[in-house]
């Protein structure tokens, strides 16, 4: 079944009833990157930045981004490249960066909110991205976004960093979805925004206010909770015929919720370089008409549990 998979890998996925899904990878380094386009991947959906950042004694300059952003578009061959911006926080400390000692990292100076307190470190990256965006296919996206403000802050910072040859004609910038304020006032967003990734890891996390990774809330943490689908609903139908919507959390490679997804309007999910064959094989198997109905049936459940026995029934045939 792998080896089928693998030998259409590099096939666009289409559904039974011809819609496409574009299925992008995340990427953590250039041997992602290879892996991704060896897996077939449409492009890198999220290229984690911090590995850049990590392990090191003060934060890499404008060149050596560049180089390393370059060397994954390079290896991605003319697919597009969506360059998220750093998103380190308390959880994640960095030994150059003054961050302060919080309680709850997790709701404090995270991502944008760190970024637009260091606006020289987030103007170099900026400067290396639209660098990068004016020889490759590149989009950048900003972490943790909680309001439109920041969005406007943080496109100021890219103006500035851009010079003056101006923003790259062909830079997408989006906003990653992760903050339930920032679902709930997408429309406020969208004069910002050319795309938005929904960060389901984070979404779930801040919705059912159960920590990612925390063993004795793993049963309430679920991107099929109703709750989280609420809000992927709101962000695709305020996106619909205007801006795309993509998924780069883990309920994107979650066999159970991309039937969801779909339904809901996501037309890219992005995932890790080794399960790129799996959700292309899973996207050929769908009937979007049927997915749509299944989604607005989903929305109306109490709990992920019903959420997964509904799609099941589907997938067996039953439902
Ligand atoms: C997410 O929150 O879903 C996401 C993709 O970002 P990260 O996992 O890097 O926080
Ligand atoms: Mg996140």
């Amino acid at each position: 079944q792998r080896a089928r998979q693998l030998a259409l890998a590099g096939e666009p996925a289409t559904s039974l009833d011809g819609t496409s899904v574009v299925v992008a990878a995340n990427l953590g380094s250039v041997a992602d990157a290879r892996a991704a386009v060896a897996a077939g991947a449409d492009g890198a959906g999220l290229v984690r930045t911090e590995f850049l950042f990590l392990d090191r004694s003060s934060a890499p300059g404008v060149e050596e981004q560049h180089d390393e952003y370059v060397a994954i578009a390079e290896t991605m061959a003319g697919r597009r490249i969506t360059l998220r911006t750093l998103d380190v926080g308390g959880d994640k400390p960095l030994s150059y960066l003054p961050m302060p000692r919080e309680a709850n990292p997790f709701l404090g100076q995270r991502g944008i909110r760190l970024s637009l307190e260091h606006r020289d470190l987030l103007r170099d990256q900026m400067a290396a991205i639209c660098r990068t965006a004016r020889e490759f296919p590149t989009s950048v996206m900003i972490p943790m976004v909680s309001t439109p403000g920041e969005m406007v802050e943080a496109r100021q910072v890219l103006l500035e960093a851009a010079g003056p040859a101006g923003l790259p004609e062909a830079l997408h910038i989006g906003t990653m979805i992760e903050v339930p304020s920032a679902a709930l006032k997408i429309e406020a967003f969208l004069p910002y925004v050319d795309f938005v990734s929904i960060g389901t890891n984070d979404l779930t996390q801040y919705t059912l206010a159960a920590e990612r990774g925390n063993g004795a809330v793993t049963a309430l943490f679920d991107a099929l909770d109703p709750g989280v689908l609420q809000l992927i609903d709101h962000v695709c139908r305020a996106a619909r015929g205007r801006i795309d919507v993509a998924v780069c959390g883990e309920a994107a490679s979650d066999e159970l919720a991309i039937p969801v997804l779909v339904g809901l309007g996501v037309r890219e999910l992005s995932v890790s370089p080794s399960a790129v064959p799996r959700v292309k094989a899973a996207v050929r198997e769908l009937d979007v008409a049927r997915c749509a109905a299944l989604a607005r049936e989903a929305l109306t459940m109490a709990g992920a549990d019903d959420v997964r026995k509904l799609v099941l029934a589907m997938l067996s045939g039953a439902g």
